[in-house]
């Protein structure tokens, strides 16, 4: 193998003489454009093939290597056209038959006389036992095996790019330079751990001696990702602690508390608990940086009221940003009916809703708009408060959007999605979390029901029933079809076709249509005409708002519920119940394996948020808390977000470490690099 001499990490991979330009494409599906990625592309498994045996001693069933001889390969058709590959092993104690499917270049490799290992699997075929579809591997002249007779490793892979190829290439790059890894983590924290250091640890989790080493070199590089987590979010916490505060609050218990007893209903203990939180960091000198986390429904916009109303008793504006037109809508009718007895002036800004003559800005007491337009228009350094309500997109970016010259307001983000408190605290360890994680009392539970493909007719004549005989409306969910975070052309297009499906499913009943493509008017229509009962059943796409609030909708159906998170699920189905009109849930399957059928009935029996995403993460890992690339969480690469050991562990030691990192300055350029790839 014929390296280039003067290689360093940074090398990209075209430049590598094995690796030519198709592959140089492919090898970016797998973010490996370096030298450094292919070392950091670990593998995410591996498979045994330690045992060697002599010929006379394999048996049926066995994952095996054999050493020996080819002693003829040749070529077959099937009866049913498929191309066969066969070879004759022989060892000092006997022969084995090897097969291949569809790999006709194989005897040319593997010519009669060759010393070769076969690693693989013994079965029957016909009434012989053959080793199937074994990997190989020539061992004349003698050389470090690296397919055969070891634990081999398995890689995340791309089409074209197997873990054979990976491993042919990673090889030799870290035989020859593995050695230009600079280990950045302090030596009294490896010390501390008992971490390995990188080198060994790169080289170990590739081609690992046994699993207890293997186990070992994983060790150090979980810790190491987990860490670098934990310091960027400590970092982001420092910078933000150092902006000077817009203005300081001072809070008026007493009419804050008037407002609270005057409310049409109770608050929760969460909820006061909350505000209570919120208005302490309100009265501080610091901006306020938290994340008010409550399922949908949980009553997270009286909490930001609350808030704003503090803003206002100070004479200083506030912003609501909404992820939509429809929910800047729902929330202006919303801010507006609590905070009539008080007169405070309300504006919407939104793309039909233009914002007055700048002159008259002053007289508001809060902006209500889409994000896009609230930044367009509205001046950060007068207010007192920035409330973000994102339902399900997290933006580290838009909150650094609100901080101008080193000032920045106090600032409460809202969602929805249940993230795990661990979750939360690595990823979000800058912010301060408020939970609520109580219902306001009397809320109907969503009844639920996973539908498989035979009871899919007897599930349409059931709603037909119910939207007749009580006068419901139901939502019907079609999945994304493409993965990306926005809705794109073929969704649209399975919705519709889906409606036009419906349609005669439910000839007797009046549907609409809603997609992102929809002019806003259109959409605003839409939901307009089921407000006031004009129409019966709304398909939609499901990027289309969560927080939609309508008292008649009692029925949601999702169609292809496996494709989703169980999370993103329940955020769905809290579109229904609002009411105490009793609500369902249908979901809707393709599937017939029983593990998606009991990772979908967990719906049925739990309808709390954060239990279900705290499942789905055990389950499925964080990536899927929200189904499609929706959530912005990074994709671990060993470290896992269900190992509460390790981040409590790499929390403590990124908190001892973050006010020293002038004295660790490979650290630092570390965390620079990183935080750079990772924003
Ligand atoms: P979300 O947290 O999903 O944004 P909302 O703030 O829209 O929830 O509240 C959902 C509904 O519950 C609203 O109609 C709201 O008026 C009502 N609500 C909020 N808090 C309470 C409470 N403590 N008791 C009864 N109803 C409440
Ligand atoms: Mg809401």
């Amino acid at each position: 193998m014929v390296i280039n001499k003067k290689l360093i990490l940074k090398t990209p991979v075209s430049k590598l003489f094995m690796v030519g330009p198709i592959y140089v494409k492919r090898l970016k599906k797998l973010d490996i454009e370096s030298v450094e990625d292919f070392f950091y592309h670990f593998p995410h498994r591996y498979e045994d093939y330690s045992m060697i045996s002599k010929i006379n001693r394999v048996q049926v069933g066995e994952i095996v290597t054999i050493q020996g001889k080819i002693q003829s390969i040749k070529n077959e058709y099937t009866k049913r056209g498929k191309h066969l590959q066969k070879a004759i092993i022989e060892d000092k104690t006997g022969f084995l038959e090897a097969i291949w499917f569809n790999q006709p270049f194989l005897a040319q490799t593997l010519k009669n006389g060759t010393s070769v290992n076969l690693s693989g699997k013994t079965s029957w075929f016909g009434r012989k036992m053959v080793l199937v579809s074994p990997e190989y591997e020539i061992i004349s002249p003698p050389k470090r095996l690296i397919h055969t007779g070891r634990l081999v490793p398995i890689y995340p892979e791309t089409y074209g790019v197997s873990s054979k190829w990976l491993r042919s290439r990673i090889y030799p790059l870290l035989s020859k330079y593995s050695h230009l890894l600079k280990d950045w983590l302090p030596e009294k924290i490896k010390t501390k751990y008992y971490l390995q250091n990188l080198e060994k640890a790169v080289n170990t989790i590739h081609f690992p001696a046994n699993k207890a080493l293997a186990k070992q070199a994983k060790e150090r590089l979980a810790f190491e990702e987990m860490f670098l987590i934990h310091l960027t979010s400590l970092l982001r916490k420092k910078e933000w602690q150092k902006k000077n505060l817009n203005h300081q609050l001072f809070i008026n218990q007493e009419k804050i508390l008037e407002f609270i007893g005057n409310l049409p209903f109770k608050l929760t203990k969460a909820q006061n608990r909350c505000i209570k939180e919120i208005l302490s960091d309100l009265s501080n000198n610091q901006p306020m940086n938290r994340l008010l986390e409550g399922d949908v429904g949980s009553g997270k916009t009286v909490v930001a009221a609350a808030a704003m109303y503090a803003a206002f008793l100070n004479n200083l504006p506030s912003v609501l940003m909404a992820p939509t037109e429809i929910l800047a809508n729902q929330h202006y009718q919303t801010i507006k009916t609590l905070f009539k007895p008080y007169g405070l002036k309300i504006e919407i800004i939104t793309g039909s809703h233009k914002p007055q003559a700048t002159s008259h800005k002053s007289h508001i007491d809060i902006f209500i708009g889409t994000h896009a337009l609230i930044y367009k228009h509205a001046k950060f350094d007068d207010l007192g408060l920035v409330v973000i309500d994102e339902q399900h997109r997290f933006g580290v970016k838009q909150r650094n959007k609100l901080i101008e010259k080193g000032k920045a307001p106090h600032i409460l983000t809202m969602t929805a999605t249940p993230i795990p408190r661990t979750v939360a605290l690595t990823l979000y360890g800058d912010l301060d979390l408020s939970v609520i994680d109580e219902m306001p009392p009397g809320k109907v539970k969503v009844k639920t029901w996973v539908v498989p493909p035979k009871k899919r007719q007897a599930g349409y004549r059931w709603i037909e029933k119910q939207i007749n005989n009580h006068q419901v409306q139901a939502f019907i969910v079609c999945p994304l079809i493409e993965e990306s975070e926005k809705e794109t052309m073929k969704d649209i297009k399975a919705a519709t076709a889906e409606y036009e499906r419906l349609k005669n499913v439910f000839p007797n009943l009046k549907l609409g249509l809603l997609h992102g493509r929809l002019k806003s008017k259109e959409k605003e229509q839409a939901i307009e005409k089921l407000r006031n009962g004009t129409l019966d059943v709304l398909v939609s796409t499901p990027v289309i708002e969560v927080g939609i609030d309508l008292p008649r909708a009692t029925i949601m159906i999702i169609e292809g519920a496996e494709r989703f998170g169980l999370a993103q699920l329940h955020q769905l189905r809290g579109r229904v119940g609002r009411r105490n009109l009793p609500s369902y849930c249908f979901l809707f399957t393709t599937s017939h394996s029983s593990k998606i059928s009991k990772r979908l009935g967990y719906l049925e029996k739990t309808n709390i948020g954060m239990k279900l995403a705290e499942y789905d993460l055990k389950l499925r890992g964080p990536g899927e808390l929200l189904g499609t690339q929706q959530h912005g969480f990074p994709d671990l690469r060993v470290a896992s977000f269900t190992d509460i050991a390790l981040i409590k562990k790499t929390r403590k030691a990124a908190k001892k470490i973050i006010d020293e990192l002038e004295k660790f300055p490979a650290l630092k350029k570390k965390l620079r690099r990183y935080t750079i790839k990772a924003n």
